[in-house]
């Protein structure tokens, strides 16, 4: 407690939070205190040395490590409030406004000081049209604001009893245990072809949602998913390797794509880490050739890459674009996601590209990254009401029409950590 009040909470502080808020503040900075102790996986580097995964099996890190020693520092990244960024900080209205409403622009977010707690992290938002932004975000028809993302990379699970020696892989208990969690919370998984909508339209999902990917060829954590995935109507996507060509393998995957419930997405063909010295026919063959192939063997081409180790370059994104992909995932650990607000350090960032760098979770902080990602997105739809009436005075101001009303919303019912 004291060490959060003379961090974080200086006087003027205190007098601009009310104090509901600071009690969630207070709770986050407790949860994070235990999370820098017991889990060091806030953040991830990814390596850049290539060390592509040779087994087909995936249940052991050790014939699988290619992210494994990976440095997760202890740094953890959630907002203390979370901040609606809009669009960027000054946006260029079509029209110039008619009347004053006494107003700021709605689009300068006062931003809360995130502290030691948010690192060097902040949102982006990536849409430039603010009106069709505004209309998007208060259309009934579309996700409410607050609704969010839990984006979740797994890699090996362990056997029960097996010591685990990797950064990157959790226990078959743990696994178990964030799944469950994750249903208790109310969380639902969403598809590629939704995430893409719920980010660029704000098209409708479930308030919490979550999208799980399983990174590289792992047909026996796979089949740990299965259960789950048929009882609750849930999709796993898949950051899915090319390069092993073996017929049974794609056998054992096309087996497994029956069920329904896989949602297979690229993430390169040989998994060779694309970093600044990476030629451009590397970064191509890396990009374009898992497309046919993936579309052969599950009747859909990939829509959105997965960054092999979590590494990107501006180049790299240039062509991922120029492949077809609307989506790329990288490995850092950032925060979750909402419509037009993606958090980001200083290596997405200076890409200026937020779709094409999107953050995922580590699976070994799930449990606690499921609760945080519900707390942000709680707060982001607070503060979009109280910011409604100066929002929907700029939109009359600056587009055609009036903004739809705020949602009727009923208050979720949340589980807090005991
Ligand atoms: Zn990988």
């Amino acid at each position: 407690m004291k060490k959060f009040e003379t961090t974080f909470v200086n006087q003027s502080m205190m007098r601009r939070i009310p104090f509901p808020l600071f009690l969630v503040f207070t709770w986050m900075s407790l949860v994070l205190m235990g999370c820098e102790v017991n889990q060091k996986n806030w953040t991830s580097t990814p390596q850049t040395t290539v060390a592509p995964p040779s087994s087909a099996e995936g249940n052991d890190p050790s014939s699988s490590s290619h992210t494994s020693g990976a440095k997760n520092t202890s740094t953890a990244i959630i907002p203390e409030t979370p901040v609606e960024t809009g669009i960027d900080s000054n946006p260029t209205p079509k029209i110039e406004p008619t009347q004053n409403y006494g107003t700021p622009s709605p689009f300068v977010w006062e931003l809360f000081d995130p502290g030691d707690l948010w690192e060097d992290v902040e949102p982006k938002s990536y849409l430039q049209d603010a009106c069709a932004y505004l209309q998007m975000r208060w259309d009934p028809e579309k996700s409410h604001p607050g609704t969010i993302v839990a984006p979740i990379m797994f890699h090996s699970v362990r056997k029960s009893g097996r010591q685990i020696t990797d950064s990157t892989s959790i226990s078959e208990e743990y696994f178990h245990a964030v799944l469950t969690h994750a249903l208790d919370l109310g969380y639902e998984t969403i598809t590629s072809e939704e995430l893409i909508a719920f980010l660029t339209k704000n098209a409708k999902i479930p308030e919490r949602s979550m999208f799980m990917v399983l990174d590289d060829r792992r047909p026996g954590v796979t089949e740990r998913f299965i259960p789950y995935l048929e009882k609750n109507d849930w999709t796993l996507t898949l950051g899915w390797i090319i390069e092993d060509q073996r017929e049974y393998l794609w056998k054992q995957m096309e087996d497994l794509y029956t069920s329904g419930r896989l949602d297979v997405q690229s993430h390169g063909y040989w998994h060779r880490y694309i970093v600044e010295e990476t030629s451009e026919e590397v970064i191509r063959e890396e990009l374009f050739s898992p497309i046919p192939i993936i579309e052969e063997h599950f009747g859909k081409p990939p829509i959105i890459f997965i960054w092999p180790g979590g590494n990107f370059t501006s180049q790299s994104v240039e062509l991922a674009h120029e492949a077809g992909y609307q989506l790329a995932f990288t490995a850092y650990a950032r925060g979750p996601l909402m419509f037009n607000w993606i958090p980001q350090a200083e290596e997405e960032s200076k890409i200026g590209d937020p779709l094409m760098t999107l953050p995922r979770f580590w699976s070994t902080t799930a449990w606690i990254n499921l609760e945080q990602t519900i707390a942000v997105g709680q707060e982001a739809l607070a503060q979009a009401l109280e910011k409604y009436p100066e929002e929907a005075a700029w939109y009359r101001a600056n587009c055609a029409g009036e903004l739809p009303p705020p949602p009727v919303i009923e208050p979720t019912e949340t589980q807090t950590p005991e």
